[in-house]
């Protein structure tokens, strides 16, 4: 029996009837989630490449852009997550419709990995998606450092901004692996997965773990979910 049916028979029913709704009504006949995730990576690492050719040499502090934009795009990801993703805001419903409405009624704690390569949809942004980000985010801003800095700054920023729209691609996707995937058993991605399985859980999902790559701003923020231990639960269920 391979992972996909293990995950199937565990589903609870109310996740199983959503997913079937879902696929019934969202999932054209002729999407392919191959295709979707293939058009993610491949335009990614396109943009990326054609960034990082234009860098010329340079003064070595030139490279700090890269970990300078994985910075602030973990600060991003963690109040796009907790913010609009996860409360209703004027001109963004959209975004709280697609994520706390359809991605959080598609996947639970209970029923974390998807089922079939169709199910990619609700896992990966859209398509239009990574071109939005790329000409109304990523083009501005790079051309402002390109303009106000130095033209390397400017490429190497767009270089690290899609690279860290495909880091929280790729790793989001890990986490919704059959968990007897390969990638999903490394080491690293089971503790990442561990972290993402926990948001799933509606009881914790407006207040923990809302970094989906890594959990760098929810450390510093306090918003990292941790097991009680069980003395605790035990005081706080019996209020000794
Ligand atoms: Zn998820
Ligand atoms: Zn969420």
């Amino acid at each position: 029996m391979d992972g996909a049916a293990r995950a199937t028979r565990s589903i609870p029913d109310r996740v199983a009837a959503f997913r079937e709704a879902y696929r019934r009504e969202r999932v054209g006949p002729r999407y392919s989630g191959r295709a979707h995730f293939a058009f993610t990576s491949l335009g990614g690492l396109s943009v990326i490449g054609l960034a990082l050719s234009r860098v010329e040499p340079g003064p070595a502090a030139e490279w700090l852009t890269l970990p300078a934009v994985f910075l602030l795009g973990n600060i991003v990801e963690f109040l796009g997550h907790r913010g609009p993703m996860h409360h209703r805001r004027r001109g963004l419903g959209l975004l709280f419709h697609r994520h706390t409405e359809q991605h959080h009624r598609f996947f639970t704690h209970e029923a974390l990995a998807y089922e079939s390569p169709r199910d990619v949809k609700m896992v990966l942004f859209p398509p239009v998606l990574l071109l939005f980000f790329l000409g109304a985010i990523a083009a501005p801003l790079g051309a402002l450092c390109f303009a106000l800095i130095s033209p390397n700054v400017g490429w190497l920023f767009v270089a690290a901004a899609v690279g860290y729209y495909l880091t929280y691609e790729w790793l989001h996707f890990c986490h919704h692996l059959p968990p007897d995937h390969p990638v999903a058993r490394l080491a690293v991605m089971r503790q990442l997965r561990r972290h993402h399985e926990a948001h799933h859980d509606p009881s914790k999902m407006q207040r923990y773990n809302f970094n989906i790559s890594f959990p760098l701003t929810d450390w510093l923020c306090g918003t990292l979910w941790r097991p009680e231990a069980p003395i605790e639960k035990r005081r706080r269920d019996t209020g000794t």
